[in-house]
């Protein structure tokens, strides 16, 4: 039986659904991505925008392109991501989590977490796409654990992807059209978060409310933190870290990508 590559573990900051649809430095470097990785058999997304209570994975074989979403231009609402599902890849995560329950489900698809970022790595929407969602019962810790879980996927062709931002805080988001220079605790929170991701030392960032008001003002909820820490947990001994994509977005959404591997 050949043996796949061992392909890396990339979480992506998504930022403005609008990029979706536009071409900017930030959807260059992602196409740039999948230009560079070799082809996936699969992929698997954990979304920021599926934050629910319980692990659901999708099962259909055509997921539904989502757009969760509303006030943006009717392009966004026109764009499909017509990728087939993986129901074989969804059982597999099942079996992988278990004694944890996973409900394989067709309710939900894939949400513009997903495509928005997709759309310029893999545009030809080819490759099977599945999304886990994120427990939002669940600790932080907990969602390290199962990224850890899932790491052989990647030895399978499974390219594990994470979507959110390491920084999102739409509050002091400067939407419209003028500039807004990246507010001091957004720089200093990125600058530390690499620091600790570049040593490795990742029990701080999984216990990320203890490194304080910059992480507070960072991360005010954890539905776009927490797809790092799939990333992170998916992370092996002698795999490196690097920083893809890098930039910040309306003063307070970090664009940082962080690939494992
Ligand atoms: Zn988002």
């Amino acid at each position: 039986m050949v043996k796949d590559a061992p392909l890396p573990a990339v979480f992506f900051g998504h930022g403005n659904p609008m990029n979706a649809v536009q071409t900017n430095a930030y959807t260059e470097a992602w196409r740039r991505i999948g230009e560079e990785l070799p082809r996936p058999r699969a992929i698997l997304s954990i979304s920021a925008h599926w934050f629910v209570p319980g692990t659901s994975v999708t099962a259909a074989d055509a997921p539904r392109t989502v757009h969760d979403f509303g006030g943006f231009p009717a392009e966004l609402y026109e764009v499909q991501y017509p990728a087939p599902g993986a129901p074989g890849l969804a059982r597999r995560i099942q079996e992988m989590l278990a004694p944890f329950a996973v409900e394989a489900g067709t309710s939900w698809g894939l949400d513009h977490g997903t495509w928005s970022v997709l759309r310029h790595v893999y545009p030809e929407a080819d490759i099977p796409v599945i999304q886990l969602s994120i427990d939002e019962t669940r600790p932080a810790s907990w969602h390290f654990e199962i990224g850890r879980r899932l790491a052989p996927l990647r030895d399978q062709g499974v390219f594990i992807m994470g979507s959110g931002n390491l920084v999102h805080n739409l509050h002091a988001y400067a939407w419209g059209r003028h500039a807004q220079a990246p507010y001091d605790w957004a720089v200093r929170f990125e600058r530390r978060a690499k620091e600790l991701m570049l040593a490795h030392d990742f029990e701080p960032l999984v216990q990320y409310e203890g490194l304080g008001p910059d992480a507070i003002l960072s991360a005010p909820t954890p539905d776009h933190y927490l797809p790092l820490l799939y990333v992170l947990g998916a992370w092996r001994v002698g795999d490196a870290i690097a920083f893809p994509v890098e930039g910040v977005d309306g003063g307070s959404i970090s664009m940082l990508a962080v690939s494992a591997g």
